[in-house]
């Protein structure tokens, strides 16, 4: 079976979701092997290997001390050595650009921002949502190996059904002048705090125009109640309401939850593009024809900073 490379996503050695996600497609198409670059492989091997991977390709982590450039100069040699048929990535900023430099390298095509994977005789066929959701495409490379880039939070990861041993394998790659030209000085931590990471929580909840102000306690207390993380719409970022890594949307981040709460957020096309997908959705907004109520499970037609507190207060007497 031909060989499909996924580039992990980890957090010091931590596998993060997403790439799962995209061992589950890549299964699909063909025999995962997972491309590790910088630290914590030896953890992170059993993790990527109940996914399905078969293989671990681990890189100096030297690479991590660059810029994108010299990843895609790695993944171009995998692929070529290992006659991939196919490069998948998350389709975070960074991994984006990898993507298309990989691409370039390969003489092949890119897909980025895919939403679902199939697979037919002629290959992987990538599906993309688009004008904010109200439109699905579907594509294909038709040169080469195709380089995928797939949304977090897109694709349901499921455990392999006879997942077997990872086994590591040592790689490296002669990297140009080119690929050292830019090089990392720093690494800062954005503030996170205490709640989970917005693109893996299991518990969302996102507060819009409707909270009103900067003091987005009324959301952030009801997530701290129920472990979740905090959302924002875009008006509430755009407002300076609250830090753009928070924004749930076309713009913003993708996520699908086992419950998603948005209060005053009106729900625009923009912002189901990020949410839709969401397994529960609360709705809590003043106004009943808010479009929101369409694709919510439970709503709840009233004020949001009379709702939330009321919610929170009985969450937390439980
Ligand atoms: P509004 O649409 O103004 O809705 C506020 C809601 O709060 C209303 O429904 C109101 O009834 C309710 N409300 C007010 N007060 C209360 C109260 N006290 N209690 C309860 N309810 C109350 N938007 C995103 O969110 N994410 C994106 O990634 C994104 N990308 C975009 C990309 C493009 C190219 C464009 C053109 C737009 C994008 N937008 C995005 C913007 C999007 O079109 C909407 O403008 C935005 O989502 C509106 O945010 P909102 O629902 O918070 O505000």
């Amino acid at each position: 079976m031909a060989e499909v490379l996924v580039l992990v996503d980890h957090v010091d050695g931590e596998v993060k979701k997403v790439t799962t996600e995209l061992l589950t497609a890549a299964r699909r198409i063909g025999e995962p092997s997972a491309v590790w670059v910088g630290d914590g492989a030896e953890e992170g091997a059993a993790r990527l290997a109940e996914f399905g991977a078969a293989k671990v390709y681990v890189a100096p982590a030297e690479l991590n001390d660059y810029v994108v450039a010299p990843t895609a100069e790695l993944l171009a040699k995998l692929a070529q050595e290992s006659s991939a048929a196919a490069v998948l990535v998350s389709a975070t900023a960074a991994n984006k650009e990898i993507a298309g430099r990989l691409a370039v390298k390969l003489g092949s095509g890119v897909l980025t921002d895919v939403v679902a994977l199939d697979v037919d005789d002629s290959g992987p066929v990538a599906e993309h949502s688009v004008f904010g959701g109200s439109v699905v495409t579907h594509a294909r490379v038709r040169t080469g190996v195709p380089v995928i880039a797939v949304r977090p939070n897109s694709i349901a990861a499921a455990p392999a059904e006879t997942p077997g041993e990872a086994a590591r394998e040592a790689v490296t790659v002669e990297l140009s002048d080119a690929a050292k030209a830019a090089r990392v000085v720093e690494r800062v931590q954005q503030e996170q705090g205490e709640r989970p990471e917005l693109a893996e929580a299991a518990i969302v909840v996102s507060g819009g125009r409707g909270v009103g102000s900067e003091d987005f306690s009324v959301v952030e207390n009801l997530a701290d109640s129920l472990g979740a993380a905090v959302g924002a719409s875009r008006a509430a970022v755009d407002s300076g309401w609250y830090p753009n890594q928070f924004q749930v949307g076309q713009t913003g981040k993708t996520v699908s939850p086992q419950l998603y709460i948005a209060l005053g957020i009106s729900g625009a096309i923009q912002h189901r593009a990020g949410m839709q997908t969401s397994n529960n959705i609360v709705a809590v907004n003043k106004d009943p024809e808010a479009p929101i109520f369409e694709l919510s499970d439970f709503g709840v037609i009233g004020d949001l900073h009379k709702v939330a507190p009321q919610l929170t207060d009985e969450i937390n007497r439980r």
